[in-house]
Order: C-alpha cells, then sequence, then structure tokens
C-alpha cells in the first residue's frame, strides 16, 4: 500500500492511531484531513502503464484516497487484514453473505440478528437457494449440534439487536472452524474499539459506520473487515455488486472516527449510570444492559468487550398502548427514531415476539430500547421522570 496514507506506527495506542491513521497531510499540500476526492475516471498516462493496470487508483467505483483513508484506519482498528466500504451498514451484511453462501448451502443465524439480516435470508439467499436456520444465542458451543457438512457460514451479532443477549464468540468460532464454515460477526454495538472481532475467532466483521463511527446521524455507510483467508472472497463479491459508498459520506465517517473513542466513552458512563437509575424505577421489570452485574451476560461481557455503548433496552411492567404513548408523545430530549449511535438520545418501542424463531420472548410488559446520547444525564433522567408520571397517570 503506497498512496495517500502513511503505515500505522504498532508501537502506538489505539488513541493515538485514531488520531493519526489513515491519513498523510504531505499528499495534501500540509492540510490534516484527506480531503473529498470526487470521481468515475481516473486517467493513465500511458498506455503501458494502462495495460499493467500499474497505478494507485483505476476506476471511481473501485476506491479513492478519501475511500482508501477509511478503510487502511478501520482495518487496523478492528485487528483484521483489509476492509471494504459499502453504501450502508446493510449492504455490508448482505455482501458479506454473498460471499459465502451459495445454492445449496446452509447457513446458521443468530435468533437476535438485526432484523433487516433476517430478511435478507429469509428472502434473497432463499431465493438463491441457500437455507438459513436461527439459533439461540446463548448456544455457545452448542452450535456444533446444528452445523451440517452444508453450513458454510454462521452469522452472529453481539449483543443481539434489541435483546442485547452476549454470544460465546470464541466458543462459537471454535465449533465453526471445526467443520470449515465461515463465522461473521456484526460488530455495530461494540465498534472496532469495545470488541475485537479477530482476536476472538471471527472471520469477517461487519460495522454498520451509519451509527457510532459517523456519529452524528447525517451519513449512510458499512464497512467489511477480513481475515487474510477471507479477502479474496469479499472483494470479488463487493467489486461484482458494485458497491461503493458516497464520498462524501465516507468522508464525514472519517470525521466522525476521530472523536469516537472519546464520545463512546460519555455513551458508556451515561449509558450504565440510566440502566442503574432505571433498574430501580418501579415501573420497570427489567434492564437488558450487559454492562449491570446483575445481567446474565455480564460475565462473558467483562471477559470479551473493552466497554459498553449507550444502546440498551428494559422491558416495563404491564401497560397498555395508550399508557405508552403518553410517556413517548411527549418526551422533550429523547427521540422516536431507529438509527442509533448519533450524539443525541433515542427511545424506541419494540416486541421481538412476532420474528423470532429458535427463542421465545415471553414479557409482559413492553420493550423499550434506549440510545443514551451525550446530553447532561440529570436532564435525560428528568426526561425520563417526566414520561414514567405519565405513563402511570395513563393506566
Ligand atoms: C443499523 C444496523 C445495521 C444496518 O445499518 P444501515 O447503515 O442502517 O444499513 C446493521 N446491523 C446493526 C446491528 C444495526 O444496528
Amino acid at each position: 500500500m503506497s498512496k495517500a496514507t502513511k503505515t500505522p506506527n504498532k508501537t502506538h495506542k489505539q488513541d493515538t492511531r485514531l488520531a493519526h491513521s489513515g491519513r498523510d497531510p504531505s499528499c495534501h499540500h500540509g492540510f490534516v484531513n484527506t480531503p473529498i476526492y470526487r470521481g468515475s475516471t481516473v486517467l493513465y498516462p500511458s498506455m503501458a502503464c494502462l495495460e499493467a493496470n500499474a497505478q494507485d487508483y483505476s476506476y471511481g467505483r473501485l476506491g479513492t484516497p478519501t475511500v482508501e483513508a477509511l478503510q487502511t484506519t478501520l482495518a487496523e482498528l478492528e485487528g483484521g487484514d483489509a476492509t471494504l466500504l459499502t453504501p450502508s451498514g446493510l449492504s455490508a451484511v448482505s455482501a458479506a453473505l454473498l460471499a459465502f453462501a451459495s445454492a445449496g448451502d446452509h447457513i446458521l443465524v443468530s435468533d437476535s440478528v438485526y432484523r433487516p439480516t433476517r430478511r435478507f435470508c429469509d428472502n434473497v439467499l432463499k431465493r438463491l437457494g441457500v437455507s438459513t436456520s436461527y439459533y439461540d444465542p446463548l448456544i455457545g458451543g452448542d452450535i456444533a449440534k446444528l452445523l451440517t457438512d452444508k453450513t458454510r457460514v454462521v452469522f452472529t451479532e453481539s449483543p443481539g439487536s434489541q435483546t442485547f443477549e452476549v454470544q460465546d464468540i470464541p466458543a462459537i468460532a471454535e465449533a465453526a472452524h471445526a467443520r470449515d464454515a465461515v463465522v461473521i460477526m456484526d460488530n455495530t454495538w461494540a465498534t472496532p474499539l469495545y470488541f475485537k472481532p479477530f482476536a476472538h475467532g471471527v472471520d469477517v466483521s461487519i460495522q454498520a459506520a451509519t451509527k457510532y463511527i459517523v456519529g452524528h446521524a447525517d451519513a449512510m455507510l458499512g464497512a467489511i473487515t477480513t481475515t487474510k483467508e477471507t479477502t479474496s472472497a469479499v472483494a470479488r463479491v463487493h467489486d461484482e455488486l458494485g458497491l461503493c459508498p458516497g464520498p462524501e459520506d465516507v468522508f464525514l465517517a472519517l470525521r466522525g472516527l476521530r472523536s469516537l473513542s472519546v464520545r463512546l466513552e460519555r455513551h458508556q458512563k451515561s449509558g450504565l449510570e440510566l440502566a442503574e437509575w432505571l433498574a430501580a424505577r418501579p415501573e420497570v421489570a427489567r434492564v437488558l444492559h450487559p454492562g449491570l452485574a446483575s445481567d446474565p451476560g455480564h460475565a462473558l461481557w467483562k471477559s470479551d468487550f473493552a466497554g459498553a455503548s449507550g444502546l440498551f433496552s428494559i422491558v416495563l411492567k404491564p401497560y397498555g398502548r395508550q399508557a405508552l404513548a403518553g410517556m413517548l408523545d411527549d418526551l422533550q430530549l429523547f427521540g422516536m427514531g431507529y438509527s442509533w449511535g448519533g450524539y443525541e438520545s433515542l427511545i424506541i418501542p419494540f416486541d421481538p415476539s412476532s420474528y423470532r424463531s429458535a427463542t421465545i420472548w415471553q414479557e409482559d410488559g413492553p420493550g423499550l430500547r434506549l440510545h443514551v446520547g451525550l446530553e447532561d444525564i440529570d436532564d435525560l433522567k428528568a426526561d425520563l421522570d417526566a414520561g414514567f408520571g405519565r405513563l402511570a397517570a395513563g393506566a
């Protein structure tokens, strides 16, 4: 790799690399940030150069210095061989699955997976002759019993979307590798800073960079990071599907990445404080946050993860829809919206009972997923406290 990025200094610690990796001001007249390169055509100086394809960039879709800056940095942070960017987190998921699953193959997917991932498996992959079985996210090494000669992929996501089960990734990976299956992990919740997928046996790691990496709710982007063994299969599908992200979105992700560590520290601190506060509320039946000592996934989270982000769920005591709407509709700071990871707090009701198939979601009260943003924690508590007042009044 030559181009517009410096070779990373392996002795530097993570926060130093966050500030310095993937950029080389000397390539850009001294300007600190790699600029937004826009372009389709890349000109070749000679026929010999064109025939040998002997230059760093060849075609807009296949990469620019802006794209490469982010790819290099993410690969380094996740601890993988290479990273490829896609226009969304979901396209990173679907391209990674298409890279390994072919007609006649079987794949195993965690029951707690991001719901659109599930839809891709149930619709597109099914149509292409790939069969999907969902497994209990807490299965651990017992996944060996579900692996068949046809199983090509074990798809994991930890902690799980909405319900936050922590998966035993090393045990799952060991069983999968014994049967030559590829382990893909959606690592969006922890980001590359709080979980190192390749140190835990993962072969392909997915980031919805849309979330914490962009960090400001203003761009869509996905990333697939691979090992030496899995890079070529992913690179081929990525190329053949023509998955190239928009240059502004890549720039915004690079800019967000520089402050990821300090933002996550605050998301973690406020998230844990709010989770503990919520656990003590009479309206709350259960808090689903692996960072809490009382959480069933806490021990595994503590041994495998370096931190917790600001996304977790609660289950309320049984309240009706109208009381819940009374609570949510008038919140001042917690917005109702899906795409988390920005600087702002969010809340959204959820109910996995209608689509989970390997596990049963049996809770009497409604589920709420919270994203704790960077606001002052006292203001966030006051907003929820007033909401709980409306909830109780509407019951
Ligand atoms: C949001 C999300 C995605 C999809 O990302 P988009 O950029 O919105 O397509 C994938 N996985 C997880 C866990 C997510 O939360």
